[in-house]
């Protein structure tokens, strides 16, 4: 096996001929997403998906949790962002207000799981503990799921007056009667009514989870590689035919306006009194004058 250390947040290995694994690899903090673990999570991507060797990617994390999803204690995330090389299609820094918070989102969160829901080659999450919100938007790109048996999803956001994460795919995962229930209550989907939704391929044990990715990743990895991609083409753009892409940009446009109400009313984009008070302390919130 071969690993690269060219990222501080992921680890990029390959198990075996043909296979890419893409580990996240912030275990410190359930791995949570800020700007440059995007950053890296995307080139990663980049890179197996231009590696003619690869055939199959598979996505895991280190450390109990998948995912806690965004970072919120991410401060001056815009300033991060402005230091980072490979700064895309950002509008250039010189917008302000819900412009740029829109611009931001489009770039990192709609436009990376969109674009890694579209790379050419098949891709396999590998899903333990928690997977929350953002979380999401790493695990519902990729084409099959197998989750441990541990494993659970969970967007929270109407919790806190946004409703529904930016890649807004939970009718596409679990049909829309369930994805309402997921998002009016922010309750969990355990690993087994996932798979029973059909939103996971698999459920295994905690201490089988790598070698079932492995096993999965092997069968997919004899068949032609372009009969992959046409295949994988075809159903995604079955979605797509469906409406997808057009119901997503709308759920993204009402995002901002929640994300934009939330600004005006407190400076923060979210709803802070849906916030446990450690972490609306720890940004330094306040909801009034007596904070
Ligand atoms: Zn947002």
């Amino acid at each position: 096996m071969t690993a690269s250390t060219e990222f501080q947040y992921i680890v990029y290995e390959t198990p075996e001929a043909g296979i890419a694994r893409i580990v996240l690899n912030r275990p410190e903090t359930a791995n949570a997403q800020d700007t440059r673990f995007l950053y890296e999570l995307n080139a990663a991507f980049d890179r197996a998906a231009h590696d003619d060797d690869i055939r199959v990617i598979i996505l895991a994390a280190n450390g109990k949790h998948f995912s806690s999803g965004h970072d919120l204690a991410e401060k001056n995330s815009y300033e991060a962002m402005h230091d980072h090389a490979t700064v895309g299609t950002m509008c250039g820094f010189t917008c302000a207000g819900a412009e740029r918070q829109m611009a931001r989102e489009e770039e990192i969160y709609l436009g990376f799981s969109e674009r890694w829901r579209n790379i050419p080659k098949p891709t396999i999450a590998a899903v333990q503990g928690k997977c929350i919100a953002g979380g999401l938007m790493l695990v519902w790109p990729c084409d099959l799921i197998i989750a441990s048996d541990d494993a659970s999803f969970t967007d929270p956001t109407v919790s806190f007056g946004v409703g529904g994460v930016e890649f807004f795919h939970h009718l596409w995962e679990v049909g829309a009667r369930k994805a309402k229930e997921m998002l009016f209550t922010s309750d969990a989907l355990s690993a087994a009514d996932a798979h029973r939704l059909g939103m996971v391929n698999q459920v295994v044990p905690r201490e089988e989870l790598a070698e079932a990715a492995l096993v999965m990743a092997r069968k997919v990895a004899a068949k032609s590689r372009f009969a992959l991609k046409l295949t994988k083409k075809a159903i995604n753009g079955a979605q797509d035919a469906q409406g997808r892409e057009l119901a997503m940009q709308n759920a993204f446009h009402l995002h901002q306006l929640a994300h934009t109400h939330w600004l005006k009313l407190y400076d923060f984009l979210m709803d802070p009194t849906g916030l446990p008070e450690a972490t609306r302390r720890a940004l330094g919130i306040k909801l009034d004058a007596a904070e």
